[in-house]
């Protein structure tokens, strides 16, 4: 059951145009510039509760020294966790990191999964990130990452009333035409990342404001 979401069509081409001078959120930029499902990965770990400003250049940093599994698993946790320093919880997460690169090479043939139930296994892997692997390093046509921008989007535009990201993504997945899946991550994180902020949202600026609810909107500018 999907397309029940009126004027789809116009409201994706008027985002598209929106964001496309605005900068590539990292999930997208990494899968783009890597077609690489580890370094999706390892980005999307470091990524949690931390700005992609921040994310990108310290992704970048750890890549240029080590980007497979085998090269991770290797590398002492202390110089591991000494890179990836300025994200936020940084010694969780490069521990994370070094337990599924040795999980890989051990248990996988140091390839990541492209099964979302296989993925949802991994220690730290939730199912932001398994979508996001999906997508972005496996690139999946059947699955929708649903962050805080995705998930707040389609509640203030009126589409769906959910608390819960995981709820946003059956219900997505539900009214959304199929062909939009894939991109729908990164076009609605770019448009939330510079338009329809968290707070005080970019309304007037706002390419498809006219199809908008504002739903939980406060203030606008
Ligand atoms: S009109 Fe405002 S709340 Fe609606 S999508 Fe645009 S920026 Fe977001």
């Amino acid at each position: 059951m999907t397309g029940k979401i009126k004027d789809i069509g116009r409201i994706i081409s008027l985002l598209k145009k929106e964001v496309k001078d605005f900068e590539t959120p990292v999930g997208t930029e990494i899968g783009e510039s890597t077609r690489d499902a580890f370094q999706v990965l390892v980005s999307c770990i470091l990524s949690l509760r931390t700005k992609d400003t921040t994310t990108g250049p310290i992704s970048h940093k750890l890549f240029a020294v080590a980007k497979t599994p085998e090269q991770i698993a290797k590398m002492p946790l202390k110089k591991l966790q000494e890179i990836v320093r300025p994200v936020n919880y940084y010694k969780t997460k490069a521990e994370r990191i070094k337990v599924i690169a040795k999980q890989l090479v051990k248990d996988y043939n140091s390839k990541v999964p492209s099964n979302f139930e296989e993925l949802m296994e991994f220690k730290g892997v939730g199912r932001k990130t398994a979508n996001i692997v999906m997508v972005y390093g496996h690139f999946s046509k059947d699955h929708i990452p649903v962050d805080i921008h995705v998930h707040r989007f389609p509640n203030r535009m009126g589409w769906i009333k959910t608390k819960h990201p995981d709820q946003t993504e059956e219900e997505l997945k539900k009214i959304l035409p199929k062909k939009y899946w894939q991109a729908f991550n990164d076009l609605i994180v770019t448009h939330g990342q510079n338009i329809c902020l968290p707070i005080n949202p970019h309304c007037s600026k706002c390419f498809i404001k006219k199809y908008c609810k504002k739903a939980g909107v406060k203030k606008n500018r």
